[in-house]
């Protein structure tokens, strides 16, 4: 066999990919795929494309990251970071254990939630967008919904109060005006017969405040008037007073204080509230329905429900947190309240045990915040390990965990409010690695 015959010979595709899983850890079908398509793209060069494909399609896969941005609820993070469920065994999600019949996923999240909030009934579904699609499906098709100008906003993500509402088949009502609405605007809007107002919606601003010349309906106000008072909560936060909290922590945050709640809302006379499970709940993506027994019985009964309905890898999650607020230990056993609740001056000496182990970075003051929309403009005291320079994208590739951090002012903040205690050896190799 000629030199030429050898080299116009295909390179074997069992070879090449048995080659690079000595370098990615990657199952051998996989590589044999990226092996083929680099073939087809360069044969020339198959054994480096090959390398190349293998190297991007193990980035993408999803992996556990540690949050040093200091953005405690980070969207792009899966929000509220959730402890670890159940193993291989099934769960008794839709089973009766008293009389082994069938059961309903929502029974005992709408007692812990009852116990938690007042509210007479509850449904989970996938998230707080499909709570509001389901509320507005079941309770106000080709009907009216008075929602003030100053509310009808896009939450992110694409999520915009006007377009769900026509998905949802209500038609959107508008009263008001951006800046002022009052209960003579609602109420203006209830007595025009052409409406036919099912309900008055309002939403919570959550990622965005508007200051000075403002002025809206409280819920008292609106209770009174006959259609479903519905609120599109978003945030999530429980009870106002948030009596889970340490008292050593008082007096509470503001971004607490004077973030409307669900106990709140419905003691003001709200029939119905939604809001996200992985925002200020802390718990996993679901979306909460929470109120009027009649009117949860509507949506549990609609045909949607069974297209939005969650799995036992929420609810599970999700009867933890709910237990965990009722046994007062929040700050312990649901992450983003942990976060919350770890005292500044113990971030700080994590920052100077960092510096002094890894040789490298200065110890300074940071803010870090709620993150999700939630509590915008609030920030929580924080220490960061700062680096001069750009370092965001090698600390992307640390091994074993990426460090995702942010840049000000020329350097590098990682940013401890949002990391766990137990990851800051983790930080220290990753640190350790950029002086190589
Ligand atoms: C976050 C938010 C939503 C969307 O909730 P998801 O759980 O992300 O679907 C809807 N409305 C408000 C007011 C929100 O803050």
């Amino acid at each position: 066999m000629s030199n030429n015959e050898t080299a116009q010979r295909p390179p074997s595709v069992d070879a090449l990919a048995r080659a690079l899983s000595a370098e990615v850890d990657l199952p051998h079908a996989v590589l044999v795929d990226c092996v083929r398509r680099a073939i087809s793209i360069q044969p020339d060069d198959a054994a480096k494309v090959a390398r190349q494909l293998c190297e991007q399609l193990h980035a993408s896969l999803i992996s556990e990251v540690i949050n040093a941005t200091g953005v405690l609820l980070h969207t792009n993070l899966g929000r509220a970071p959730i402890t670890g469920t159940s193993g291989q065994r099934a769960t008794s999600v839709e089973f009766d254990l008293q009389d082994g019949s069938r059961g309903s996923r929502h029974t005992a999240i709408a007692s812990l939630l009852r116990m938690l909030t007042g509210a007479e009934d509850a449904l989970v579904v996938n998230n707080n967008a499909a709570a509001v699609l389901l509320v507005l499906s079941a309770l106000a098709e080709n009907r009216g919904v008075a929602v003030s100008r100053g509310e009808s906003v896009e939450i992110g993500g694409g999520f915009r109060v006007p377009d769900v509402m026509r998905r949802s088949g209500a038609r959107l009502i508008d009263v008001g005006t951006t800046n002022k609405t009052r209960r003579e605007d609602y109420e203006e809007a209830c007595s025009t017969p052409d409406h036919d107002i099912a309900m008055l919606l309002k939403v919570h601003p959550s990622n965005f405040s508007v200051e000075g010349f403002v002025e809206s309906a409280s819920l008292r106000e609106l209770a009174s008037l006959p259609p479903v008072l519905a609120v599109d909560l978003g945030s999530g936060l429980l009870d106002s007073q948030a009596p889970w909290l340490p008292s050593e922590m008082r007096p509470f945050p503001t971004w607490v204080t004077d973030e409307p709640s669900v106990k709140q809302s419905i003691e003001d006379g709200a029939d119905i509230v939604m809001f996200s499970g992985d925002k200020l709940l802390g718990g996993p993506q679901c979306g909460i329905i929470a109120g009027r027994s009649d009117l949860i019985e509507e949506c549990a009964k609609h045909p949607l429900m069974r297209a939005l309905r969650p799995g036992h890898h929420a609810i599970v999650p999700l009867q933890q947190v709910l237990l965990a607020y009722l046994d007062r230990t929040v700050t312990e056993d649901i992450p983003f309240w942990a976060m919350v609740g770890v005292r500044d001056d113990a971030l700080a000496g994590r920052a100077q045990r960092i510096i002094a182990e890894a040789g490298i970075g200065e110890a300074r003051v940071s803010s870090a915040v709620v993150g999700a929309g939630a509590a915008p403009g609030a920030t929580l005291p924080s220490h960061a390990v700062v680096v001069s320079g750009d370092h965001v994208e090698q600390l992307r590739r640390a091994k074993p965990f990426p460090v995702i951090t942010r840049v000000a002012d020329g350097a590098t903040w990682i940013d401890l409010r949002s990391v766990h205690e137990t990851d800051d050896a983790n930080i220290i190799d990753a640190l350790l690695a950029l002086k190589r």
